[in-house]
Order: structure tokens, then C-alpha cells, then sequence
């Protein structure tokens, strides 16, 4: 346990938070609470024996829900746009598109391989929402952009974001899913920057006390950045799939597993989506080239 204030800490977890972990946040008021689950099972298992009122999702991805089915006496709640897959992991393959984008066969295996199990959500929240714990009070803030129903938890008093999929990482915002929204996720970031926090909880980074605002931007800038890079190789005409090889989204150091070549493609497709909107780039026959 990472504490930072009386009443709140950060759950260490392994792997420095990388999937299939996050780091989840640990409230201990007059009602108990944890912002997400994907920790260690056997930590998962000491803080439920502990008795915990609340599980607060930030949204349906694996790396935050895993242990949800451990804390069966609590309530847990999400915001109502991301709760349906909580509840069901069938509706996963949906959000994730892969029978959007003709890869059923490896949406089954994918869904096969989802190592969560679904959990009920008891309440589902709204953005604006006052969480009450005592004398931790956590707003919800709807962010999406990584999920249609992702949020952010501010406690006002301290100025704590749990900003979730904000991850403040070098690799930038993760949008590889049908589900994601690049243009609301630019807004999203900003609207976390806006409210200047002293400290941001990543999920996976951990906790982040320094520069935020200078993170924020730069993490915010990562999606221009390769932006830019798709646009400059539309000079030469090219499909998707010629632009998926490229790996101009994970970067070509990175070996990409049957998962993420799928996810390669959705997040240049969204990319490519956002330019045509922007009137920078047109198709034809699904050929992209800029304008
Ligand atoms: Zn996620």
C-alpha cells in the first residue's frame, strides 16, 4: 500500500501496473471503497476479508474489472454506458469491433481468453456525480474517449484525480477498440488538465506528483504526433492494411501479437476517420491519400 493521505492510498501492484494490472485506489471513510480491481488476487482477497462497501469501475476493460467477482458482498457501481459489459463479457467482442472489422474468429479467441469474469453494477453513475465517503468526496467526471463510459474520480478537497486511462504515459492515449473516440478523448484530456490536480493516479503509472500539466500536454500531444505521421504517408496512396504494417501506431519496435495488429488497425482506421472528417485526406475504393 502506497498511502497518501490519511484516508487514502494507492494499492501497490506488479508488473509496474501493466496489463493485466492497474493501480487501484484504496479509500478507507465511513463507507469503504476501491476505484477498480485489477490487482493482485491474493491482495484483492485481504482488502474484501478487511470488508469493503464499494467497487467504483472506471470502465469494462479487463486491466481495471478482474477482481470485481471477489468483492461479492459490496456494491459496485460505473458509469451506465460501460456497465452493459461489465455485466456481460458477450457484449465485449462487440465494443472491441471485431466482427465490425470481419475478425470474428479472433474476437472468439479474444473472447476466450479474457480472464475477468463478469460482475453486477448496482448503480450506474452519471458525470457530475458526488460520490459522499465520509470525508473523502470523489465527483465523477465522465472522460471518454479510451470507452464510451470511461470516468475519472476527482476528490475536490485534496485535489486528486484518479484519471484512469489518462495515463500520462509516453506511449500517449490507447483508442484500438470500435469503442473508442479520439476527438472525445482530446476533450477529455483537457478537461482533466483544467482542473490543475496535485496529483494524478494514473492506472498505469501510478502515482504522478510532478509536471502534471506538462504530462497532460504531452500526452495529449502524442495523438497529433502520430496523426501527423499518417498524414505525411498519405502522400504516397495506401489502404489500411498497407498503413496497419507500418505500425505507425505501436511503433515498429514493438512485435505485435494476432491482438494487437487488430488494434494497430482500428486506432489508424480512427485516425484516418478524424482526417476525412477534417477534409485533409479522401478514399476511393479504400485507398486513402491526403487532399
Ligand atoms: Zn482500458
Amino acid at each position: 500500500m502506497i498511502p497518501i493521505t490519511k484516508k487514502i492510498s494507492v494499492v501497490s501492484v506488479p508488473n509496474n501496473g501493466r496489463f493485466p494490472y492497474c493501480y487501484c485506489m484504496l479509500i478507507k471513510d465511513s463507507v469503504r471503497a476501491i476505484i477498480d480491481t485489477s490487482c493482485e488476487e491474493k491482495k484483492a482477497r485481504e482488502i474484501a476479508a478487511q470488508g469493503l462497501d464499494l467497487v467504483i469501475n472506471t470502465h469494462f476493460h479487463e486491466d481495471h474489472i478482474m477482481f470485481n467477482w471477489i468483492f461479492d458482498k459490496s456494491q459496485i457501481w460505473a458509469h451506465s454506458m460501460d456497465a452493459p459489459a461489465i455485466r456481460s463479457l458477450d457484449l465485449w467482442k462487440d465494443l472491441f469491433g471485431f466482427s465490425h472489422y470481419g475478425d470474428n474468429d479472433l474476437g472468439d479467441i479474444y473472447r476466450k481468453n479474457i480472464k475477468a469474469k463478469s460482475s453486477p453494477v448496482h448503480r450506474e453513475l452519471q458525470d457530475g456525480e458526488l460520490i459522499d465517503l465520509g470525508t473523502v468526496k470523489l465527483r465523477v467526471l465522465h472522460t471518454p474517449g479510451h470507452t464510451q463510459g470511461h470516468c475519472s474520480y476527482f476528490e475536490e478537497n485534496e485535489e486528486i484525480l484518479y484519471a484512469g486511462e489518462i495515463t500520462l504515459s509516453n506511449f500517449g492515449p490507447w483508442y484500438g477498440h470500435l469503442d473508442s473516440d479520439i476527438d472525445q478523448y482530446i476533450k477529455s484530456i483537457e478537461r482533466c488538465r483544467k482542473l490543475k490536480p496535485k496529483l494524478v493516479i494514473s492506472s498505469h503509472l501510478g502515482l504522478i506528483n510532478d509536471d502534471i500539466d506538462k504530462r497532460m500536454q504531452a500526452f495529449l500531444n502524442r495523438i497529433y504526433e502520430k496523426e501527423a505521421v499518417i498524414l505525411n504517408e498519405l502522400k504516397t496512396p495506401q489502404t489500411l492494411e498497407q498503413l496497419t504494417e507500418k505500425k505507425l501506431y505501436y511503433g515498429t519496435k514493438r512485435q505485435l501479437p494476432h491482438f494487437r495488429t487488430f488494434f494497430e488497425k482500428v486506432a489508424i482506421h480512427k485516425h484516418l476517420q478524424r482526417l476525412a472528417a477534417a477534409k485533409q485526406i479522401v478514399s476511393e475504393n479504400g485507398v486513402y491519400f491526403t487532399v
